[in-house]
């Protein structure tokens, strides 16, 4: 088994010529079968991109949709998208004006099947997928029909699920949920929200992961981590339980990161994504920076466990500088391989 094989969070940015670009609620520039061809072509870009750079498990870099969630939930019936209601996501995060729950979840047809067999039949390597986590999802939708938070994230934990199974039928290798509400409703995700997530991957054999993060390098976001004091322990209340569920690997964020490395210490029998790629920075990191931060994750993990990732999605980064980035991760994961299977070469002198 070859050592830190790296994979991404998951997004990528859209090409200019298919979206607006360094945005996160971007429109698409075509429409009809132009935007579903373009839309595969970028994808096919990517993943070309992601081999090159020496990513080991590739994602479409999700070319298909523009919002991560939103994007989604666009077939499901049961959402009255006119029906607009504001809310403060993430805890009052952010203000949005968000689409209104009003029946029960229901998807119209395969979301993302199609596109995925077309991204396998693309690719010799291993392929991941990245959907909505269901606590993320309630937390960008409002709720006019259960009353219930939990209520309402188990029935797109079923949705989620059907898709789930669609998509490791058509080879998908890891199927990854989003979650980045659980460091924001603590207490819910231990009540609830892994038991959602856990409904959500009934049944997969495939290796299924939980992203969990501080959000994209957004204004919005920066100026919510300057709350958070300089060392960030969120994660401390959520990794036990966390690491007793089914779910079998864990991302986080550890590049330039308030999170307390030992924190890993948690999550003992997870695979860990150490987040090796700050996307909230233009930088692109050398690759001694990227094999630093493995080299750090490696005092609290067994190197098996460990394979080298973004902190984040990089959509609303330049085309530019995300190439960039998947390159550093590519050279710093095979740079944190030399460098283990030769531990006792001195490096200069
Ligand atoms: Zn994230």
């Amino acid at each position: 088994m070859m050592l830190f094989p790296a994979t991404i969070a998951g997004s990528l940015p859209k090409p200019a010529w298919l979206a607006e670009t360094e945005k996160l609620w971007p429109k698409w520039l075509l429409e009809g079968p132009a935007l579903d061809q373009a839309k595969r072509d970028a994808a096919l870009i990517w993943i070309k991109e992601q081999e090159d750079a020496g990513i080991a498990t590739v994602s479409d870099g999700e070319q298909f949709r523009t919002h991560f969630v939103h994007g989604f939930l666009e077939t499901v019936e049961g959402i009255d998208w006119n029906l607009k209601t504001k809310m403060g996501i993430r805890n009052n995060r952010y203000i949005v004006d968000v689409p209104t729950v009003t029946g029960r979840p229901k998807r119209s047809r395969a979301v993302h099947r199609d596109e995925a067999a077309f991204c396998r039949s693309h690719t010799a390597g291993k392929l991941k997928w990245t959907l909505p986590g269901p606590m993320t999802i309630c937390d960008t939708l409002a709720d006019g029909h259960f009353g219930r938070r939990a209520d309402m994230a188990m029935a797109f934990a079923e949705i989620l699920n059907e898709e789930a199974l669609e998509l490791e039928a058509a080879g998908v290798d890891v199927i990854q949920f989003d979650e980045p509400a659980f460091n924001v409703f603590m207490d819910d995700v231990k009540e609830w929200g892994i038991a959602t997530l856990e409904r959500a991957a009934r049944g997969l054999k495939c290796a299924t992961a939980v992203h969990i993060c501080y959000g994209y390098g957004i204004e919005a976001n920066l100026k919510w981590k300057e709350t958070l004091g300089a060392e960030w322990r969120q994660y401390e209340e959520i990794f036990p339980a966390i690491n007793a569920s089914s779910i079998s690997q864990v991302s986080l964020e550890c590049a330039n990161s308030h999170v307390p490395i030992s924190l890993l210490g948690l999550l003992p029998d997870k695979v860990l994504l150490v987040g090796a790629i700050d996307v909230a920075s233009t930088t692109v990191e050398t690759p001694e920076k990227v094999a630093d931060t493995i080299e750090q994750a490696l005092k609290q993990a067994d190197a098996e466990r460990i394979q080298p990732c973004t902190n984040c999605g990089m959509a609303p980064l330049s085309r530019a500088v995300a190439a960039g980035k998947l390159g550093a991760l590519g050279k710093g994961a095979e740079l944190a391989r030399s460098r283990h299977a030769a531990p006792h070469v001195a490096e200069s002198g």
